[in-house]
């Protein structure tokens, strides 16, 4: 059996966690570049303690990365969407729902934004911390 390793501490794994989570989007729930193993505890720590937006906005930020890689130019079609995020059809379908097109084209900023969640991982970071705050 192979062991899965922890992306946050190098224990063996458990857990699938979704770099985007459900809640922020639903059309990457089955991409695999949007998921890592984690263990229970850091998981768990990501998930539920009140510093752990600073793990969910490591993940976030080099999950963006990934993405201004793979979408170098400046408007894709959704078959090259379907095929640089290695998704299915119905996923794609999903994204898709969500941009706007310009005679079949995306907009290069318009897929990033929309691959996470609608918000940059940044944004999202700083919502949380000031929320933080106000506990
Ligand atoms: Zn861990
Ligand atoms: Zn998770």
């Amino acid at each position: 059996m192979e062991y899965k390793i922890c992306k946050l501490c190098g224990s063996i794994a458990s857990e699938s966690h979704h770099i985007i989570h459900r809640s922020q989007l639903r059309a990457l729930i089955n991409c695999k570049l949007n998921q890592v193993y984690l263990c229970n505890n850091c998981h768990n720590y990501l998930h539920n303690n009140r510093n752990g937006c600073e793990l969910d906005y490591a993940l976030q930020l080099e999950f963006q990365n990934t993405l201004e890689m793979l979408f170098i130019g400046q408007s894709f079609d959704l078959e090259e969407i379907q095929e640089a995020l290695n998704i299915n059809y119905n996923a794609t379908y999903g994204l898709s729902k969500l941009m706007r097109s310009n005679k079949g084209k995306y907009n290069r900023e318009d897929i990033i934004l929309t691959c996470l969640g609608g918000e940059y991982p940044q944004t999202r970071y700083e919502k949380a911390k000031k929320n933080k705050k106000k506990r």
